[in-house]
């Protein structure tokens, strides 16, 4: 189903996952587990994340399938550096023809250890570059979502820019956004007034990271460089050596961030899962999240 509808009926609840590496789940039966089981939730999709430049394409196009087995919504990533436009047409066409109906357009970082044979940014600038090719080539009349950025991207110069891009994405076809995670709710509702006051319209979905351990937060927080209220820096002091009680804490603090997020009238959560189904049923569980949305 298009996710752009789902969202005019109501606000969504869906999940992330990304094509775990050859090694560590050759035959894609573990994925496969983690996605039966979040089918408990009944999510209204779930995203499934792209290599810059597609080198798990093969493996990202199988797991979108296997999405589509288990009876669920997939949003696939698509990203467009290192990419030409025959290449994504390609993509596309493939995914067309699994039933794939929704793509996240993202432009997509050069990954460090990897040498393109030609430039990476030869057919495609921007995010919009690709959402605007989407849009006027062959390719099928995907519905399509963009990348959110609630404290800026890191190359941005200031938050209005990520905004202004946001609109241009809008004008040129995308139909709702998910924003990069972060840990400050007010972070957030800031950044959404400032959308709405530009004129953004689009549903803008908020991507919760939830806490497993510490070192993997400290990790994101360098590379993403989101801030880290107080209430969090605590609880990744207190719990660094006891991992069971660390993965406690996180769970209660997602459940608490999600819940009040959609009490304050958020479009939908989306929870980037790390491929772990235990933990993330356990956090919508208490974020109370099922009964509300069953209202
Ligand atoms: P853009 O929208 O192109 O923005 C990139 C930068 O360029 C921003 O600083 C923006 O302000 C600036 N900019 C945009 N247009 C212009 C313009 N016309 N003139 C000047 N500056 C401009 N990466 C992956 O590799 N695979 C994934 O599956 C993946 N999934 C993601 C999912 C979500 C929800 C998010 C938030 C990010 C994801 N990413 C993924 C990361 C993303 O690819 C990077 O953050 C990337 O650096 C930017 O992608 P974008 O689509 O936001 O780019």
């Amino acid at each position: 189903m298009r996710i752009d509808l789902i969202l005019k009926e109501r606000r969504t609840l869906s999940f992330e996952v990304f094509p775990p590496k050859q090694e560590h789940d050759e035959d894609l039966s573990g994925i496969r587990g983690t996605l039966a089981a979040l089918t408990a939730e009944s999510p209204d999709f779930v995203s499934v994340t792209y290599g810059a430049g597609g080198h798990n394409r093969p493996r990202a196009l199988e797991i979108a399938e296997i999405v589509l087995s288990l009876k669920m919504t997939p949003l696939s990533h698509l990203t467009a550096v290192g990419y030409t436009k025959e290449d994504t047409e390609r993509v596309t066409h493939t995914l067309a023809d699994l039933g794939v109906e929704n793509l996240l357009a993202l432009r997509g970082d050069v990954p460090a250890d990897m040498k393109f044979p030609q430039d990476p940014w030869i057919d495609f600038r921007y995010a919009l570059d690709l959402v605007n090719f989407l849009r006027a080539s062959g390719t099928p009349g995907f519905c399509l979502g963009g990348a959110a950025y609630p404290e800026k991207h890191a190359e941005s110069d200031a938050p209005e820019r990520d905004v202004e891009v946001m609109l241009n994405k809008e004008r040129a076809g995308v139909s709702f956004f998910i924003t990069q995670l972060f840990f400050d709710n007010e972070i957030f509702f800031r950044f959404r007034d400032r959308c709405r006051s530009v004129g953004v319209q689009s549903p803008i979905i908020v991507g919760i990271m939830p806490i497993f351990r510490a070192r993997q937060i400290r990790r994101i927080v360098e590379i993403s460089s989101c801030s880290v209220p107080e209430q969090l820096e605590v609880i990744l002091a207190r719990y660094a050596d006891d991992p069971a009680s660390m993965e406690d804490a996180g769970a209660d603090y997602a459940a608490s961030q999600i819940a009040e997020l959609w009490r304050r009238g958020v479009d939908g959560v989306h929870l980037y899962t790390m491929n772990k189904s235990r933990q993330v049923l356990d956090i919508v569980a208490r974020s109370g999240l099922r009964k509300k949305r069953l209202r």
